[in-house]
């Protein structure tokens, strides 16, 4: 609590040494003025959001109590907040939304040890969007000052972040606005510029670049989010992220969350670094997916496997399926012949360009492809519902990912099936999975009519 007070009553000319030697330090509520928009023609002034067609009590989202699960009801929520929540129709906490909010709400920072699927995106947003409502800045505020800023690794995930922050936000009257590499920029800059924004979700590398020009400035920002660290670590972020970091408020003076799919050592060392006096919260992998997908794995051997996929694929019971391979040429080569071969196939890996990345995924949603060939990463922030199959076409190398490519399907409740392919040049990564699953996989030769 006397963190973040302290980290709001400090004016911004006082922190911010940098921002005094560069001129656009705007008032948001003049963001036309800067220079650049001055030599053009006057843009119309932005129009206020509309207002929400009719009003709305909590009385309206009726959630019976029930033993052992915790309401949003419960949880004193700002009631623009619990509309969105209602919206999107969320019932009861999921487990880490249990365990961390009542902590989080309350100013402390934590840790969690959580994955996609567990519902750890809400936890983070809501703690967010409670605290910005809850203490609205009465002084003049200036362009591009975030009051909240979330990183993440990829684009995707970036982009699934600030779609569930624009949902959770739509009663808010918040401004939540993502940077990603891939896209334009200058879009990204204008939206930055409209109006004083609340939330900032991006990768490291873009918000890097809107800093080293001075586009925006961290010293506002009161709450912070470090979403999947260990991959951020992998991805060699990490000196990114140091210096990210070190233009925020002093961890004492800002809350600081972390969420990361493994505790290793070195991002336990990080998360000590970077936040004061934590809370832990740790949901084990085996709880998130594992129960509601039928996990099958066939024995086969490198060369039959493109014919098998096509039969796996091809069955009636396979609505959409998301096929994952551990290299970029591999989705390559794979999305080609699925093409030639008649199905309505997509491609996402890091080559492929963002605004095509994005229509696939649009696409994918909406029905218009079915069959979505991946890498990990790409594959990663995937969060669609009804996902009837997932296929590891090979099996990854960290066993984290098998875990993280499964639960793409299963979700929501809904049943899923994974098919996983072993071959002479992978099967020996099954212990590993299986360790971590705690639980043998049952591999066995494909059944007579997949093979012919
Ligand atoms: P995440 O772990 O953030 O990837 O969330 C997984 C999925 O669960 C997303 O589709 C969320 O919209 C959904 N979700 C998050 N919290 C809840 C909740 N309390 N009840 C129902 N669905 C939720």
């Amino acid at each position: 609590m006397l963190k973040k007070l302290f980290g709001k009553s400090v004016k911004p000319s006082e922190t911010a040494p940098d921002k005094a030697a560069t001129p656009p330090a705007t008032p948001a509520s003049s963001a036309s003025s800067t220079p650049k928009a001055a030599a053009k023609t006057p843009k119309p002034r932005a129009k206020a959001k509309p207002k929400p067609p009719k009003s709305w009590s909590v009385s309206e989202f009726n959630v019976p109590p029930e033993e052992g699960k915790t309401r949003f009801h419960d949880l004193n929520l700002p009631e623009p907040l619990m509309r969105g929540i209602a919206e999107l129709g969320y019932e009861y906490c999921s487990p880490i939304q249990a365990q961390v909010l009542p902590y989080t709400l309350d100013g402390y920072d934590a840790i969690g040890k959580a994955q996609t699927g567990t519902g750890k995106t809400a936890a983070f947003l809501i703690t967010v969007i409670t605290d910005l409502l809850n203490k609205p800045v009465e002084s003049e505020r200036y362009v591009g000052e975030p009051r909240a800023l979330v990183i993440a690794p990829t684009r995707e995930l970036v982009q699934q972040i600030a779609d569930d922050a624009k949902n959770l936000c739509k009663y808010t009257g918040l401004h939540v606005v993502s940077l990603i590499g891939g896209v334009d920029y200058d879009r990204q800059q204008r939206e930055l510029e409209k109006q004083a924004v609340d939330i900032v979700v991006a990768t490291p590398g873009r918000l890097m670049d809107f800093k080293e020009r001075s586009q925006i400035y961290l010293d506002q920002v009161e709450i912070m989010v470090i979403d999947e660290a260990d991959r951020m670590l992998d991805m060699g972020f990490i000196p990114q992220v140091k210096r990210i970091i070190s233009h925020t408020p002093k961890k004492t003076a800002r809350q600081t969350l972390l969420f990361s799919a493994t505790f290793t050592p070195d991002i336990l060392n990080l998360s000590e670094r970077w936040t004061h006096e934590p809370v832990r919260v740790e949901i084990e992998p085996d709880s998130v997916a594992a129960d509601t997908v039928e996990q099958i794995v066939y024995i086969v051997s490198a060369d039959e496997k493109l014919a098998l996929l096509k039969k796996c694929i091809s069955d009636e019971s396979v609505e959409s399926v998301i096929i994952f391979a551990n290299r970029r040429d591999t989705t390559r080569k794979l999305h080609e012949k699925l093409t030639k071969s008649g199905f309505k196939a997509g491609i996402l890996s890091g080559d492929i360009p963002q605004n095509k990345r994005s229509r696939t995924l649009e696409d994918f949603k909406s029905g218009k492809l079915n069959v979505l060939v991946a890498t990990d990463v790409a594959g990663r922030g995937i969060h669609i519902n009804g996902i009837s199959h997932v296929v590891n076409y090979t099996l990854p190398e960290d066993p984290e990912d098998y875990v993280h490519r499964i639960g793409r399907t299963g979700r929501a409740g809904a049943q899923g099936v994974s098919i996983s392919f072993a071959c002479e040049d992978d099967a020996f990564m099954l212990p590993d999975i299986e360790q971590l699953l705690g639980r043998k996989l049952n591999a066995v030769l494909p059944p007579e009519d997949l093979l012919n």
